[in-house]
């Protein structure tokens, strides 16, 4: 094996520009909703990486969800091929940011640097990544001009809003499959020191009871939704809660929390709708004859999701069964399977055994309790050699004064540079 020395060297002596790449990154305000700035950081992108030999190409997501005339979904795709054939290994980062919020005593499109740390809306998830990405490619291509395959990197649109008009779109054209790329790592905020293998898989669904409106002096000549509803939610509550508590997973999911089966209720709505807070009138009695819920049903790898879907639906026809007036409708939302690269997978003993070198110590495997584009690279890349791996801390990710460490990033940046010299130089 060749010295790391070189490599590592050649990172550090970026330093000031692994730092102002990222205040450039942060700068553009690439705010998803509604999709700003996509086409000017991808520009950005292509100006610095064209003139030292990425072929570099700007993707624009015509007619996917979210995709206008007025907020096109624009991607970037920039390739270095070595000097012979190899693999290709890809580094992809989502260029969106989503709203800044409040609490903030930085501007958050000012990427400011204080205390060894760059501030602002993205610094950690995940411009910083995609900074210490581009710095280890560059200093890897510096420091061996001859290497065997290519490198590519992607800045993809709408990862915050399910990727639809970046990664997925992009797998759908091609861009990710096993014929034109081998490795992908994503940058995403999982600190340095930890591998995340992939993610657990997701269904949301609504769900409405039926009732019948009358006046409500006299309940009795409706049929109250609301009533219904109580009576699924009790259901949840007492028998689908405690079933979801025993399902455990071999997934290393963090935080540890999400190692079982989760189902979150994230709206209920009932009756009459909400009048506007400027009303002060007072509520019409009314029976309700609707309510909904919305569920958001976390699952394991161990599960399938037709038996996910089937809890729910036998859960109501239970209730069913109890309440001779109840009806219901189940509108499916969207769905994830879960997806996790093996511990075995290059990709993963290649970055594992950078980690090491780079911080002397083992890596943690994780995997995250929520998606990621890892998603559309596995089902419709059929890329299973991919893993998230990147700089910044997750707990900061859209919060308030996000920040990520400029040493976290160039220990990262080191990591990655290794990890291609690992799998594009001959030993
Ligand atoms: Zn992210």
């Amino acid at each position: 094996m060749q010295t790391d020395t070189p490599l590592k060297t050649a990172i550090t002596a970026r330093r000031d520009a692994l730092v102002a790449l990222t205040q450039d990154l942060i700068r553009i305000p690439t705010l998803n909703p509604p999709g700003r700035h996509y086409h000017d950081i991808c520009a950005v992108l292509e100006a610095r990486l064209a003139p030292q030999g990425f072929t570099c190409e700007l993707v624009r997501a015509k007619g996917a969800a979210a995709d206008s005339e007025a907020f096109p979904r624009w991607n970037l795709v920039a390739r270095y091929e070595g000097g012979r054939p190899g693999e290709c290994v890809h580094f992809n980062s989502h260029h969106d940011v989503v709203e800044v919020g409040h609490g903030w005593t930085t501007d958050p499109f000012g990427g400011e640097v204080k205390q060894g740390r760059v501030y602002g809306r993205g610094a950690c998830d995940m411009k910083g990544g995609l900074a210490a990405s581009i710095i280890a490619a560059e200093a890897f291509i510096a420091t061996h001009p001859e290497f065997a395959g290519a490198i590519e990197i992607s800045a993809t649109a709408d990862e915050e809003s399910g990727g639809f008009g970046g990664v997925a779109y992009l797998a759908e054209n091609g861009w990710f499959s096993p014929e034109r790329v081998q490795h992908v790592i994503i940058p995403e905020p999982l600190n340095k020191d930890r591998i995340c293998l992939g993610h657990r898989g997701v269904w949301w669904a609504e769900i409405e009871t039926k009732g019948r409106i009358a006046h409500g002096s006299m309940p009795f000549l409706g049929d109250s939704a609301i009533r219904h509803m109580g009576a699924v939610l009790h259901e949840i509550e007492t028998v689908l809660y405690p079933l979801l508590a025993t399902k455990r997973t071999e997934m290393p999911v963090v935080p540890e929390g999400a190692r079982q089966s989760t189902l979150n209720i994230n709206s209920i709505h009932g009756g009459e709708a909400e009048q506007d807070p400027d009303y002060t009138g007072l509520p019409a009695p009314c029976v309700a004859d609707r309510c909904r819920i919305v569920l958001d049903r976390r699952f394991l790898i161990e599960e399938d999701i037709t038996e996910v879907k089937a809890e729910i639906t036998s859960l109501l026809e239970r209730v069913k069964a109890s309440r001779p007036s109840f009806e219901y409708d189940i509108r499916e939302l969207f769905e994830v399977q879960p997806t996790m690269a093996d511990k075995d997978a290059p990709v993963v003993r290649s970055v594992a055994a950078s980690i090491e070198r780079v911080l002397a110590r083992q890596p943690d495997y994780v995997v995250s309790p929520g998606t990621y584009d890892q998603k559309h690279i596995d089902r419709i890349g059929r890329l299973k050699n991919c893993i998230a791996y990147g700089p910044g801390i997750l707990d900061l990710a859209h919060q308030p004064d996000e920040w990520v460490g400029i040493d976290d990033m160039i220990d990262s940046a080191q990591v990655m540079a290794l990890t291609l010299a690992d799998l594009l130089l001959e030993h």
